[in-house]
């Protein structure tokens, strides 16, 4: 296995970790959230309203936030090819416990598309939370290329944009999604397309392994991007309903996607 089976410890988990998908938790619960919690400062900039809290770290080191959520905000756009003009509002929690205790919700990450709001939270440069493209991947995925079909196509767009899930020590920027998701098929866990593309089957495997989860869907997503480009990929995003996947793949990218599944099994088998 080399070295690299040694990642999963002690890996930073980069994404949202939530019971549902962070988009989905969010639409239900986001709006008591921001209108009662209102400790915070805000910097306004081209794309972004961020909030971080009063003398906190976030607040001392908010010119690295600026420049990297401005950054993941045009990663997502030239990867998404999509125009999006209104303004995100980020909150930066002072940790992952005063966003777990104030927002409610556990995990480093959530996005609420339908209000075009997201969090992450900032201990330090070490030490933070979705302060890259990840959540602000759905968000503007929702109000650019649709109303999510697949929860699997809907994480792994984040994932594939953001190019990783989790970082190590082999891997400080992040450990590329296709090496994570050629792991995980050379310990055989990646699972068949039919579990993918039924909702439930898929959140239950995110309840149980949530690395599986994050890397499987975005080693997949990157690989029929990198292979049939963004706009096939942003026509199959809403069109990929356990009842719809199999005709619209067809349709779309004019071949089974049984057999895409092959290629790209056979893509991660000859990556390591
Ligand atoms: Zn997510």
């Amino acid at each position: 296995m080399g070295k690299r089976s040694q990642w999963r410890l002690g890996t930073i988990i980069l994404g949202c970790l939530t019971a549902l998908s962070c988009k989905e938790v969010g639409r239900i619960f986001a709006p008591d959230i921001i209108s009662t919690d209102q400790n915070w400062v805000i910097r306004e900039t081209e794309h972004l309203s961020i909030h971080v809290r009063p003398d906190s770290a976030a607040a001392r080191d908010i010119e690295w936030i600026v420049s990297r959520l401005e950054e993941s905000f045009h990663k997502a756009v030239n990867y998404l090819q999509v125009q999006y003009n209104n303004k995100i509002t980020f909150f930066v929690y002072s940790s992952v416990q005063d966003k777990e205790k104030n927002s409610g919700f556990n995990g480093y990450g959530m996005a609420w598309p339908s209000l075009e709001s997201a969090a992450g939270f900032y201990e330090s440069p070490q030490n933070y939370g979705a302060i890259g493209p990840h959540e602000l991947v759905h968000l503007i995925v929702y109000w650019t290329v649709g109303i999510m079909t697949s929860l699997a196509l809907d994480e792994g767009i984040a994932v594939a944009v953001t190019g990783h899930y989790m970082r190590s020590n082999e891997y400080p920027d992040g450990i590329p999604v296709h090496i994570a998701a050629a792991q995980l098929n050379s310990m055989q866990k990646i699972k068949p397309v039919s579990a993918v593309f039924d909702n439930r089957a898929w959140g239950s495997v995110h309840d149980q392994d949530h690395v599986l989860y994050y890397n499987q869907s975005g080693s997949f997503v990157a690989y029929l991007v990198e292979s049939y480009g963004i706009q096939k990929f942003n026509q199959f995003y809403t069109r990929a309903s356990a009842n719809e996947y199999r005709s619209s793949f067809q349709q779309i990218y004019g071949m089974s996607i049984d057999d895409f599944y092959q290629q790209w099994i056979q893509f991660l088998s000859l990556l390591l």
